[in-house]
């Protein structure tokens, strides 16, 4: 099976080549024939299968059948990364179509984007907030609308976007085809399924397990040896690109300070960091300058980097779907990556989950040569006791 048998516009066709894929996807495989016959679709699938250009591909052959200029796609995107990074596809893919696309979301200038959709837009990609302050202000116009996609549905609920998505529900008229992107399933994510789709097709691919291409160690350690562990860790293993996951913007500032002080080349990625500075750290972690990347959650949703070698948890996620978020981010498509997670004994009903999820037990490794006795500094007793912790 390869991309032939879709039948894509030549275009489109111009860019699947020019990006170097040769074989769909599962995703790719079993979601774009309904799509392409203009059916609704459930796509449950993780992040690096391939889902993104599961629904542009589609969407670029459509609109390129007869440009109109007017949006008649919308995308929405839980984060800015993942708008910006979907918007990046669709310029990919959709390099030798014509067609315009634009990431809108908030933290940047409104005039700007005002400007940019004048252009003839056809595509836009949006997170819910910023896209509702244009809808209300009459300077997003959905009446030509013909494509909703609801990308990350399950993170768009964590992050507490629904009732957004369901005010900017209110403002398609239009019939219209709905495509919802999923990781998981919650029941709110059904119920809203159920209410705006009509007859969907479920696509599920590996529901809610990890890639096959990733390995996943546990490293149970103290909560104050975590950075020495780390530094450790990253002296005595042979690693590409390494995404370093914290559970606080804070500590993925602290943590990247302290390596950067035991020379590595590192940035950061956090929610209060202003726009350009997270393009920046973005743009040097792909680019290869930059090797080391410490992000929180939210920050690195969306993240696109096919080298990444290894993901490190330098805090357990929240929950198994975080924990497939984050080590979504390596061994993508087919390259093979590893996982490693800093635990501490606190967390060991979240282990018994992701056990569960995984259906096996985890490898739980020592460093040969680590002290892993070294007591808590005498400072930091002192602030825990100042505090009554
Ligand atoms: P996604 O799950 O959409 O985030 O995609 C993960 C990665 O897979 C991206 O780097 C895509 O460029 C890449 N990709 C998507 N489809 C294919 C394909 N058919 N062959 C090779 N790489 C692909």
């Amino acid at each position: 099976m390869n991309f032939e048998t879709f039948s894509f516009h030549p275009s489109v066709m111009a860019g699947v080549r020019a990006l170097g894929y040769s074989i769909p996807t599962p995703i790719q495989l079993h979601a774009i024939p309904p799509i392409m016959q203009g059916r609704d679709v459930i796509g449950l699938a993780q992040t690096g299968t391939g889902k993104t250009a599961a629904f542009v591909l589609p969407i670029l052959h459509r609109l390129r059948q007869n440009p109109q200029g007017s949006v008649r796609a919308l995308i929405i995107s839980p984060t800015r990364e993942l708008a910006e990074q979907t918007c990046e596809v669709i310029n990919d893919l959709g390099s030798k179509t014509g067609l315009q696309s634009v990431a809108i979301y908030g933290g940047v200038s409104m005039d700007v984007q005002i400007k940019e959709l004048r252009r003839g837009i056809e595509i836009i990609v949006a997170c819910p907030g910023r896209l509702l302050d244009h809808l209300w202000k009459g300077t997003i116009n959905l009446s030509d609308l013909e494509i909703l996609v609801i990308d990350e549905a399950d993170r768009m609920l964590d992050m507490g976007f629904l009732p957004d998505i369901r005010n900017i529900l209110t403002c398609i008229m239009n019939e219209r085809q709905t495509l919802l992107l999923s990781a998981t399933m919650p029941a709110e994510i059904q119920r809203l399924a159920l209410e705006i789709m009509h007859d969907p097709v479920n696509v599920q691919i590996d529901r809610t397990m990890p890639a096959k291409t990733v390995s996943h160690t546990l490293y149970p350690v103290q909560q104050h040896l975590k950075t020495a562990l780390l530094k450790e860790i990253l002296r005595k293993t042979k690693t590409k690109s390494v995404l370093i996951f914290t559970r606080t913007k804070h500590r993925a500032e602290r943590v990247a300070q302290q390596l950067i002080r035991a020379g590595y080349q590192v940035t950061s990625l956090q929610g209060n960091l202003p726009q350009h500075r997270r393009q920046a750290a973005l743009e040097g972690f792909r680019n290869g300058s930059i090797k080391i990347l410490v992000a929180t959650d939210i920050a690195a949703r969306g993240i696109d980097i096919l080298s990444i070698s290894h993901v490190i948890n330098y805090d357990m996620p929240e929950s198994t779907d975080d924990y497939i978020h984050r080590i979504g981010r390596t061994g993508r498509v087919d390259k093979n990556g590893d996982a490693l997670t800093l635990v501490t004994d606190a967390d060991e009903a979240k282990i018994n989950a992701l056990e569960r999820l995984l259906d096996a037990p985890l490898e739980r490794l020592t460093l040969q040569g680590f002290d892993y006795s070294k007591p808590v500094p005498q400072n930091r007793k002192l602030v825990s006791n100042n505090r009554k912790i």
